[in-house]
């Protein structure tokens, strides 16, 4: 008997839309990309989605298989049906109570599912990455924001209608400076790439464009002074925000994505030692801080999993 089940996962972004024929085990058996009509309006994106949708539909008639569902990763709000977007995805024009899910299904006959798009990285990265097998998880993808998900007992956390999880913006420093959210001394405005590159310039007295993370992370190799304060620094921020979510979730993984996870097993040593330091022992004795494996796949993964999980 052939268990393996197959769905359409979704990746929309600000820029593009990543799409994929994906089965329960993970293969991908088709995979697009399009640009997004991200100024153009909802009903732009919404033709763009039933498109990725049909050209996946003929993969999976190509190659003789059933698909169950499509699941989307979206920017923004989702309400509790997964079936709309209600707001809060600042970089596509007009994407505002949308009902996504009608739309889709209408078009293609098939159930659909929507999802944050960070939470759903978490929840690809713990179906089929970095976190496979574990049940309870912290991701943090860290680049110009911070953005992450939790899963509590396999299954992801959103508080009261899906609008919690904003993992970038607890506080970290009372009365701090004032983050991209509004509110003062976020995680987000000191642990991000962009606080680090902000931070380095501010060191060198150079604009921020002038750099960038993989020149600091070089010239941390190097040795060069500046830049071995402000790695330090970012792990000591990024560490306390750790070792926040490690006492309160205990998670069996703490999964770190975005651009700079890539740099290499230093910055995870950096992150762990800034991160032990002062955590209560009970809550992380157990708990694993390691790169996010799936990279740009992490979202369509996730969206495939929230039909295939059902
Ligand atoms: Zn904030």
């Amino acid at each position: 008997m052939n268990t393996t089940r197959y769905a359409i996962g979704i990746d929309l972004g600000g820029t593009t839309i990543k799409y994929a024929l994906i089965s329960s085990s993970g293969e991908f058996l088709f995979e697009g990309l399009t640009p997004t009509p991200a100024t153009e309006g909802a009903e732009a994106v919404l033709v763009a989605l039933c498109g990725a949708a049909d050209e996946c539909l003929m993969a999976a008639k190509e190659k003789g298989v059933e698909v169950e569902g499509i699941g989307i990763g979206t920017p923004g709000i989702i309400s509790p049906d997964g079936q709309s977007v209600l707001g809060g995805a600042e970089n596509i024009e007009g994407w505002e109570n949308v009902n996504v899910g009608a739309r889709l299904t209408a078009h293609t006959g098939l159930f659909t599912l929507l999802g944050n798009d960070a939470n759903l990285m978490a929840l690809g990265e713990t179906l089929y990455g970095a976190a496979r097998g574990a049940e309870d998880v912290v991701f943090l993808t860290v680049g110009t924001g911070i953005g992450g998900g939790v899963l509590i007992g396999g299954r992801l956390q959103g508080g009261w209608q899906g609008r919690g999880m904003e993992l970038g913006h607890i506080v970290l420093v009372a009365g701090g400076e004032r983050c991209a959210c509004g509110a003062v001394g976020c995680l987000e405005h000191y642990a991000s790439t962009s606080a680090l590159v902000r931070r380095y310039a501010e060191r060198k007295g150079i604009a921020p464009e002038q750099t960038n993370g993989r020149e600091i992370v070089a010239r941390y190799h190097e040795g060069e002074t500046e830049a071995i304060h402000t790695m330090e620094e970012h792990w000591e921020w990024l560490g306390q925000g750790i070792r926040s979510f490690i006492n309160i979730f205990a998670p069996q993984k703490v999964v770190i994505g975005g651009g700079i996870s890539e740099a290499g097993e230093f910055y995870f040593e950096g992150i762990r030692r800034h991160t032990a330091a002062n955590m209560m022992e009970v809550c992380g004795a157990h708990t694993e801080i390691v790169a996010a494996t799936l990279g740009n796949r992490a979202g369509s993964l996730g969206a495939a999993g929230l039909i295939l999980q059902q």
